[in-house]
């Protein structure tokens, strides 16, 4: 399959990097290739000083503050040390922890891992349109709760959380909030103070920046979050997280923030108006229906329920388009998506749905394209 040809519908999996994102890189891979800890000679402090500012370009991003801004390899990784690093900390405090069902495999798994020693989770449901109720979330709220992990924006359905309301009351409980904004980076506006969010993640390679780089914002005062560093050896980045830094990768996530920045708004002005497309030609004379709310949304993402039909089977015949099912196919039987059941679907409409995500290089053409290809093959 040429990539020419190739329609690419599954950008919520992953995003090519912007040509601009490239550019910055490159110099990082071979003339200025120094490592940002070599305080001993100009060409390191002068690294280091080019990190200082990607620091700058992310915090600006999210509206923290630069000192708040821990690099990392991705989103699981920052997952993996907001969870475990808060929960090992405050284990004096309280061994609760809540989160949703819907959440990306990425926390539930850590939590999964946590209740090995000894931490209590509530992984609370969420209604037909993937949203959650506040009134159980208080009602789950107690004084050894120490952490809540909510994500900004659902991968497969794109349905957007009420984050807000739900840190402020975890804070009534004096309770820590993290919130997973790996997908709705560079699709909604994203400031870690409108939303009141503790921590907070971002993933480059989901927002037109390189794989294996992304931030997590951890708030220094009003709380002074504080936790428990999950990779040893060096001290960078505050002890939090040893390794030699990135830096090509930390240059490029802080290119595709400043993008996003700036384009953001016209990026979801387009990308909502082609989804809005293909889901009226999609949905029409009630061939399928969308999945989740439809009034709080990412503006690039749809999932699509074809009732009578099988996902799985549909993409086998369209070898064309790159979409993506949310069915794991680890074992040897599928399991239906997660998210999809927990919203109340039965197994039959988790496996007729799919997911398409777009991106700021969809066309109308190739929506067109796509939507001539699927009509043709629904029962
Ligand atoms: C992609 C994704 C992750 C994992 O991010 P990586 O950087 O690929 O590790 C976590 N959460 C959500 C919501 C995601 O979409």
């Amino acid at each position: 399959m040429s990539k020419e040809s190739l329609i690419y519908l599954d950008y919520n999996a992953t995003t090519p990097v912007d040509p601009e994102v490239l550019n910055s890189m490159l110099p990082f891979f071979s003339e200025n290739f120094h490592n940002a800890a070599s305080a001993t000679h100009a060409a390191g402090r002068e690294t280091a000083g080019v990190v200082a500012s990607c620091r700058v370009a992310v915090s600006e991003f999210l509206g923290s503050e630069p000192g708040e801004i821990i690099f990392t390899s991705g989103s699981t990784e920052s997952i993996n040390l907001a969870i475990k690093g808060v929960s090992h900390r405050y284990r004096e405090k309280g061994n609760h922890i809540i989160t949703w069902q819907t959440e990306h495999r990425a926390v539930l798994d850590v939590c999964k891992n946590l209740e090995e020693s000894g931490f209590k989770i509530s992984y609370l449901p969420v209604n037909r349109e993937g949203l959650p109720d506040l009134y159980t979330y208080e009602n789950t709220l107690r004084p050894e709760t120490i952490l809540t992990i909510m994500m900004l924006a659902n991968n497969e359905t794109g349905v957007i959380q009420p984050v807000r309301e739900f840190a402020d009351a975890a804070h009534r409980q004096n309770s820590i909030f993290f919130c997973d904004a790996t997908q709705a980076a560079g699709k909604m506006l994203v400031n870690v103070n409108e939303l009141k969010v503790d921590m907070l993640c971002i993933s480059a390679h989901k927002m037109y920046g390189p794989k294996g780089t992304g931030a997590l914002f951890i708030r220094r005062k009003n709380p002074r979050v504080s936790m428990l560093s999950q990779i040893q050896g060096g001290g960078h980045e505050n002890g939090l997280r040893s390794g030699t830094l990135n830096v090509p990768g930390i240059v490029g996530l802080a290119k595709a923030c400043e993008i996003a920045g700036k384009k953001y708004w016209d990026d979801t002005s387009v990308m909502s108006s082609l989804r809005t497309l293909l889901e009226q030609m999609l949905t029409s004379n009630g061939r399928g229906y969308v999945n989740g709310s439809i009034k709080n949304r990412l503006p690039n993402t749809t999932n699509i329920c074809f009732p009578g039909n099988k996902a799985d089977t549909m993409l086998v015949k369209l070898p064309r388009l790159a979409l993506a099912t949310g069915s794991a196919c680890s074992s040897a039987l599928p399991e239906p998506s997660h998210v999809l059941q927990a919203m109340g679907l039965t197994d039959e409409e988790a496996f007729a749905s799919i997911r398409f995500s777009l991106g700021r290089f969809t066309t109308h053409e190739e929506i067109n394209e796509a939507v001539n290809s699927i009509l043709p093959l629904l029962n």
